[in-house]
């Protein structure tokens, strides 16, 4: 079999990798093992333009935010799904100093920050003593249904094989790949976390990042927004239905998830939610964050024909698609990757 681009992983970086690449009709083949603990797939999908203590925005969130959205209602109309959810952030202040920094980010003319005029409001379904406010535009996104509509697409298309991608049959030549039986031009890694194994870009800062959440149905609350005191409660696409995450666990196990993060998902909720719930489901996974907090996008450079996308972090539903797209428009049109993004600012430590 002869393809144009062997893509490693159909996570959300593999699924807008073969996206663009599809769109300027380029052949590929996505390997993927359909892991069912993989980080898009236990990810709320949503995109939240401010971070940290200090509402700071975003990392390129100008650029990448408006890009993603056009590009998941692009995917959207093309597959005839239900995938973005505007939804706004209601945040509730943990204590008075957070309302302070809100406030202060406020009068400084932030564009994503509102002040919430009806501070009772939300009295009926939560405790809260230190006032509210707003973040907008925000969204969720359905990556789940996103992921398994387009693997079924590839699968039309014969171009997924699902099974895992063994690394030491790759073979690297001058002006292509092998691998088995395939043949192909270039070959793309979007591993996420198992990146970290992966001896063509292990020597690359990674950090991984645990995190989980639980899943859970509850009938009498608004799903208007998404709410935020410590934890995110975001509402799923499917009726009464909710998200509640996450943690970030840097020192871990294993990818499992824990009876610390229920013991403290539930006590969190049962101090702040006024309505009845139940847990449904309880999830982890590891996320393929990086040290500098910056994703991996581009090609080996000393072998031009091993590619990665990767190490989005906490940020892939916003990050992914812009850099998928920066990435084909490389491979399709020589054009540049961003250099904060592009793996050549580690020339030195994959020479090694
Ligand atoms: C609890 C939690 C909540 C999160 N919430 C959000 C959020 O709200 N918003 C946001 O933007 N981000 C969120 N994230 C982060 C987000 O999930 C990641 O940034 C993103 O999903 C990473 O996507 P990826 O495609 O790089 O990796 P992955 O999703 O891990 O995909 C990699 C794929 O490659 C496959 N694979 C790997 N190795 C092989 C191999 N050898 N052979 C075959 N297949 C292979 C895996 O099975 C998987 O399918 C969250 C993460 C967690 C854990």
């Amino acid at each position: 079999m002869q393809v144009d681009y062997l893509i490693v992983g159909q996570g959300i970086c593999g699924t807008m990798l073969s996206w663009f690449l599809h769109k300027e009709e380029k052949t590929f083949l996505v390997i993927d093992d359909n892991n069912e603990n993989s980080s898009s797939k236990i990810a709320a999908g949503i995109i939240n333009p401010v971070t940290g203590r200090r509402y700071a925005y975003t990392w390129m969130i100008d650029e990448v935010m408006p890009f993603a959205i056009q590009c998941y209602e692009e995917v959207e109309k093309n597959l005839g799904l239900k995938l973005v959810y505007p939804k706004s952030i209601i945040d509730f202040f943990p204590s008075p100093q957070m309302r302070n920094a809100f406030i202060d980010r406020l009068n400084e003319n932030d564009t994503y920050l509102h002040s919430y005029p009806d501070q009772n409001h939300f009295n009926p379904y939560f405790n809260y003593d230190f006032g509210c406010g707003e973040i907008r535009p925000s969204y969720t996104i359905h990556l789940q249904l996103l992921l398994s509509s387009w693997r079924k697409k590839l699968m039309e298309l014969n171009s997924i094989k699902e099974e895992k991608f063994d690394v030491n049959e790759l073979k690297v030549e001058e002006d292509h790949i092998s691998y088995q039986n395939i043949t192909a031009q270039k070959i793309i890694f979007c591993d996420g976390t198992d990146g970290v194994n992966n001896p063509w870009f292990q020597l690359l800062p990674y950090a991984p990042n645990k995190g989980e959440a639980l899943i859970i149905e509850c009938n009498e609350l608004t799903n208007d927004h998404i709410f935020k005191k410590g934890l995110m409660l975001a509402p799923l696409p499917e009726e009464n239905l909710y998200w509640v995450g996450s943690n970030y666990q840097w020192e871990f196990e294993n990818d499992q998830p824990s009876q610390q993060f229920y013991q403290h998902a539930t006590t969190v909720l049962n101090g702040w939610l006024k309505k009845p719930y139940k847990v449904l489901s309880h999830k982890a996974a590891v996320r393929p964050a990086t040290l500098e907090r910056r994703p991996f996008v581009g090609f080996h450079p000393q072998f031009q024909n091993v590619g990665i996308l990767n190490g989005m972090g906490t940020k892939g539903t916003s990050l992914a698609p812009f850099f998928a797209n920066q990435l084909a428009q490389h491979l399709v049109y020589n054009f540049p990757i961003s250099p904060e993004a592009n793996v050549h600012r580690f020339t030195r430590i994959l020479s090694k």
